[in-house]
């Protein structure tokens, strides 16, 4: 059980970037060394090393792996480690679960097993990486299983530094990850609560129209330096969208400790100050 009252802020996105399972599946190396060029570092921590580390930081975190093995053909880290190791960690770590939309029933299927036998919170989607989007109906076999179990789906949105500066861009579109698309998926799943991940340059208005049209939609702050964040993501942070925007880091790419000494600065009102690193966390993932 997570202390609520003793944390100080919940993280609603890390990356599980290894497994201790099996070996990392070095199909199409060029997206590795582009991203640690793109993100200056090549670090990866193991699950029990970051459970470790945001347990000294007082903090809760969210964690899931990328299920995009239709699209880059590489082999995917179990959603099984990271919910295990979620079980292990309990007073600091919640799991979500993420399957390629591909896999269409299949992938409805293993979603209710992770759900129901492996207790996950939640499944992230990454349309540019995964290939798809968001609103094609082949992913919707997997949306009626969480809207089903009343769970949040995360999506990430803008640029993506995975396949940034690859021949091609490794083949991946950005265009998946304009979060216009979400603007259906919160129409035909109205309940469901739908992240909006990172500030989505170059579709930051976009983001910030959908979420201020549809209430079931939040924006998480990862993967950004609150520093750099344009100027209309601070203005709804403190206004409108008080309510609905989330912490999260993109951890291990950006560490909490520089995120939050960076938010300090960044010209969010104190008063929403908590709301976002915490209680709309609280509240969107039914931790009370
Ligand atoms: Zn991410």
């Amino acid at each position: 059980m997570i202390d609520l009252a003793n944390i100080v802020a919940i993280d609603v996105h890390t990356h599980a970037e290894v497994s201790c399972r099996q070996p990392h599946d070095n199909y199409r190396p060029e997206f590795d060394e582009a991203f640690a060029k793109f993100f200056k570092s090549s670090h990866r921590p193991t699950i029990q090393e970051t459970c470790d580390y945001y347990r000294t930081l007082k903090m809760a975190f969210v964690m899931f792996t990328i299920d995009a093995e239709f699209e880059l053909g590489r082999k995917r880290i179990p959603n099984e480690e990271v919910a295990e190791e979620a079980m292990k960690n309990s007073d600091v770590m919640i799991p979500f679960a993420s399957i390629d939309p591909h896999k269409g029933r299949m992938g409805a299927r293993e979603a209710k097993r992770l759900i129901d036998d492996f207790g996950v919170k939640g499944f992230k989607f990454h349309p540019t990486v995964q290939g798809f989007y968001p609103n094609d109906k082949m992913a919707y076999h997997l949306y009626e299983v969480i809207a089903g179990a009343g769970l949040p789906m995360l999506f990430h949105s803008g640029h993506s530094g995975f396949g940034s500066g690859v021949r091609g861009g490794g083949g991946l579109r950005l265009e998946y990850s304009n979060p216009i698309h979400l603007d259906d998926v919160a129409i035909d799943f109205p309940d469901v609560p739908i992240i909006i991940a990172h500030p989505s340059w170059p579709w930051q208005d976009e983001a910030l129209s959908v979420a201020m049209h549809k209430p079931n939609v939040y924006i998480d702050l990862s993967g950004w330096s609150p520093k750099y964040f344009p100027p209309q993501l601070v203005q709804y942070a403190n206004t409108q969208l008080k309510n609905r925007m989330l912490f999260g880091t993109d951890f291990p790419l950006i560490t909490p400790e520089r995120w939050l000494k960076d938010f300090e600065s960044a010209g969010f009102k104190e008063e929403v100050k908590s709301l976002i690193l915490k209680e709309n966390a609280i509240t969107l993932l039914k931790l009370k």
